[in-house]
């Protein structure tokens, strides 16, 4: 995106005010355009004639610096690239790193069968949410074009995962498109020998394409191409080699080219990047698969990290699966906004009366390992959330998120009193210098809890039930 505050691009709009976007003002609009939560068309007036140039130029300068591709269909169809910025920390990344992993033409039936269902079902559950595959890559490593056919068909039977369709041969290529085509498949890849069927196919089959050459210039001849023919679904793949100087030379490739494309406009290299960690199988082959495993996790991370957009990988097995996905979700959150839960009052497990009563902020990652301490080990207890903005207790004591006049409210909001048969509330330690204004503010006893949620089931043995005068 060209314009970098809502008053540059407030400048495009019409300026009437007029609400029809939904909005109060065109300046409250342009915010939300530039957060990219509006789309441009919700404007209806400025899709009058003669706001025609200005509509043009806007859309052009709102237009993400690295082209924004799906690949897929329905729920589970997949967005990549459309980033803006070098670094999370100027904006935000968009689009987390898709990771496909693969199956293969020659496995047998009962094989593709259950390593297409253990891919589909794969999900870990990770501060609040589900982390999950992106997509499947599927190999043709028999060169034969029926049988590369049939595997497709069995796995988009199987599966409603983005598929990406992987050979050097254009009718073997073709074979899997004849099966898979409307599920809007990523093709891979047309190099510079192939380039002159795969566009063709691509444009019968209007699909999105990858384009592959470690040599930076014959990749962007490539990519000139594809666009020129009108292809510009396009994703660059410059190499990824496995180990030592090739590995350094890929990684400095993935720097160039997007450090070309967002703060040189070069505009034939403004596509998402695609990293293929599996080498590291072809380094250490399947006899040593525990070493393959590793590095390629190894390789992924530092993809994820800089800058690969989409990635094929072979390990499913946890220790990489976990690692790669966790790294993914991490890097591609919003700094802009700490990643937080709805404050409340919630129960762990069959809370009584007579149960204890704790206190946590709303950081994700604070509730969910305070959650996860308690409710591990079985502690019947009611856990009251505060708004602190998704700041963690430390920093929201500190800052003064966390405050006295903010326990009592959530106290009083949420009917806390009518829960329990006491009015004993338990603060983390790290809030403990609240603890005389809060019990003067509410009227509660309070508790000073451990610093360190995991150390409350040894606190309750001392501390819980209060002593009478406690
Ligand atoms: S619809 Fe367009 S002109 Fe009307 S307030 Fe929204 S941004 Fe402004």
């Amino acid at each position: 995106m060209k314009l970098r505050s809502p008053m540059e691009i407030w400048g495009y709009l019409p300026g009437t005010n007029c609400g029809e976007c939904g909005e109060k003002t065109c300046l409250a609009f342009a915010s939300l355009l530039k957060e990219r939560k509006r789309k441009l068309e919700l404007c209806t007036p400025l899709f009058e004639a003669r706001y025609a140039e200005k509509r043009k130029r806007l859309a052009e300068l709102l237009a993400p610096e690295i082209r924004e591709i799906e690949i897929g269909v329905g729920a589970r169809a997949k967005k990549i690239g459309g980033e803006d910025v070098l670094h999370r920390h100027e904006l935000t990344f968009f689009n987390r790193t898709a990771l496909a992993y693969d199956v293969w033409d020659t496995m047998d039936a009962e094989e593709l069968n259950e390593r297409v269902r253990r891919i589909t079902e794969w999900r870990k559950f990770y501060i609040g949410d589900f982390l999950t595959v992106d997509a499947i890559a599927i190999r043709s490593i028999s060169g034969d074009a029926g049988r590369f056919a049939e595997c497709v068909r069995a796995v988009a039977a199987q599966t409603d995962l983005p598929i990406v369709l992987c050979s050097f041969d254009a009718n073997v290529l073709e074979a899997g498109l004849k099966e898979a085509a409307d599920r809007n498949p990523l093709v891979y890849a047309a190099d510079k020998a192939n380039w002159k069927e795969v566009l063709g196919l691509v444009k019968r089959y209007k699909v999105p394409v990858t384009l592959f050459s470690p040599d930076l210039d014959t990749l962007s001849s490539l990519a000139l191409t594809f666009s020129s023919a009108g292809v510009t679904n396009l994703v660059l793949d410059p190499g990824t080699y496995p180990t030592g100087e090739g590995l350094a030379e890929s990684f400095s490739r993935f720097l160039r080219i997007r450090r070309a494309a967002i703060l040189e406009e070069k505009k034939v290299v403004t596509y998402p990047l695609m990293a293929v960690p599996l080498t590291a199988w072809m380094r250490y082959g399947a006899e040593n698969a525990l070493e393959a495993s590793y590095w390629e996790a190894a390789i992924a991370s530092v993809f994820i990290i800089k800058y690969a957009d989409i990635m094929i990988l072979h390990s499913i097995e946890p220790h990489s699966m976990i690692a790669e996905r966790t790294l993914v979700a991490n890097i591609y959150t919003d700094p802009r906004r700490p990643v937080s839960v709805e404050p409340g009052l919630r129960e762990i497990g069959a809370p009584t009366e007579h149960a204890p009563l704790f206190l946590t902020t709303n950081f994700a990652l604070t509730y969910y390992t305070v959650e996860s301490d308690i409710s591990s080990n079985k502690i019947d207890s009611y856990l009251l959330v505060v708004d602190t903005e998704g700041i963690g207790v430390e920093a929201a004591v500190a800052g003064g998120q966390l405050n006295v006049g903010l326990i009592k409210e959530a106290l009083e909001s949420y009917k806390v009193a009518e829960k329990v048969n006491h009015k004993t509330l338990v603060i983390p330690g790290l809030a403990a210098r609240l603890s005389g204004e809060t019990e003067d503010a509410t009227g509660w006893t309070v508790l000073v809890g451990p610093r360190d949620s995991g150390r409350i089931p040894d606190w309750m043995t001392t501390n819980w039930p209060p002593k009478s005068g406690s």
